[in-house]
């Protein structure tokens, strides 16, 4: 066995210093039980120069009281197991301690608790579930550990409806549930949109709102779902209240926006609602686009003017290429057109290399937007990066 094998001799010897110090009274007892659990763990010992744990686990187990001294101790030696990834010894002492029988309320629930753990971390979830949603039925003292620990296991089955039912009994205790609770919902929609199950879906998301108003997912897949229905007015509310939510996240849906002013013929609109959330707070995305649109209808020397000012004030990669780019086509001319055509190769390759999105918390950074960090494992804290961060 590998290295952390040795750590287990000293649990007994943990054990047994434990069991020493803990019972004082009746000393000619104690001995006899001290020469008893020495020779336990002399055949404990053995079981593991053996390379055999189960035995020596065994051992350990029909030889000790668990008492308040000893308990922490097959506690921790039973998270060793967990740790290591042997869930079936880590059970074995869980379940054993918990046929002790004698136990206070509260130790019995940690140790059932633990035991859950275990089938979780195990991949056992019936198993766990089954752990857990006895501890509700006997009406547990650690009822909320229980709750968000079904809500975790629920998550991680993927069940989004019974993470929803579960997770919002913890909502008053715990008001940051409600962001999660709203990207459980969103999961679901998005699930009932790919069976083509649009009206739950659509309520769904208003739960997801109710949970959380600044949830910004629940509006661009409710945006989406109304640009499939073809429900262009719907989908520019849905897009347009990302802007109150989280403006970082309003350009993600910038070309969907535009396409539904099209089909609205409503181009004029959109020019407007650029100009007015660009003065609001500008981004590189928003004032290229403004300048394609202004382009189109005024033509190329008014937009690369509207664009080259814009630049003055605010640098950026992007925004120089699409300079480059207008220039190329107005005006240069043969040795100014090849740097220029150098140029704009650069920063092509400048803007393509980026990375855009980052999570807040653990720095962990994705070209994809994702609305659970992959590293750290949180909801809604991966963000587009911030202008001059390289989102431009
Ligand atoms: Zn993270």
């Amino acid at each position: 066995m590998s290295e952390p094998l040795w750590l287990i001799p000293l649990f007994f010897f943990a054990i047994a210093t434990g069991f020493y110090l803990g019972r004082r009274e009746g000393k000619r007892r104690q001995r006899r039980r001290m020469e008893s659990l020495s020779q336990e763990y002399v055949a404990g010992l053995n079981f593991l120069l053996n390379e055999e744990p189960d035995k020596a686990v065994e051992a350990l187990l029909n030889s000790l009281e668990v008492s308040d001294q000893t308990l922490e101790t097959h506690l921790s030696m039973a998270r060793l197991f967990r740790k290591r990834g042997e869930f079936d010894r880590a059970t074995l002492i869980h379940s054993h301690l918990l046929e002790q029988g004698e136990l206070p309320r509260p130790t019995q629930e940690q140790i059932q608790l633990e035991l859950a753990e275990d089938y979780l971390a195990g991949g056992l979830f019936d198993r766990a579930e089954e752990v857990l949603l006895e501890m509700l039925d006997q009406d547990c003292e650690k009822r909320e550990q229980v709750i968000r620990q079904l809500t975790h296991l629920y998550e991680q089955e993927r069940d989004w409806t019974s993470a929803i039912s579960m997770g919002e009994q913890l909502i008053k205790s715990d008001p940051k549930m409600g962001p999660i609770l709203a990207h459980y919902c969103c999961e679901e929609a998005d699930g009932q949109i790919a069976r083509g199950e649009l009206a739950p879906a659509r309520r769904m998301l208003r739960r997801a709102l109710g949970f959380d108003k600044q949830c910004v997912r629940a509006s661009v897949v409710q945006g989406r779902l109304e640009m499939r229905e073809e429900q262009w007015a719907d989908a520019i509310d849905a897009f347009k209240r990302i802007w109150q939510q989280d403006k970082a996240f309003f350009d993600e849906v910038l070309d969907e926006l535009r396409q539904c002013y099209q089909r609205l013929e409503k181009e004029e609109d959109f020019i407007r609602l650029l100009a007015d959330f660009s003065a609001e707070e500008p981004s590189t995305a928003r004032v290229l686009l403004l300048s394609e649109q202004l382009r189109e209808r005024y033509g190329d020397r008014e937009a690369a003017d509207f664009i080259a000012d814009y630049m003055k004030a605010n640098p950026s990669v992007r925004g120089l290429h699409r300079i480059i780019d207008m220039n190329l086509q107005l005006s240069a001319q043969g040795e100014a057109r090849e740097h220029l055509g150098m140029l704009k190769e650069l920063t092509e390759r400048l803007t393509s290399d980026k990375t855009v999105y980052q999570c807040r918390r653990c720095g962990f950074q994705t070209p994809l937007l994702q609305w659970r960090c992959p590293s750290c494992r949180r909801w809604g804290t991966i963000k587009p990066r911030s202008e001059g961060g390289s989102k431009s």
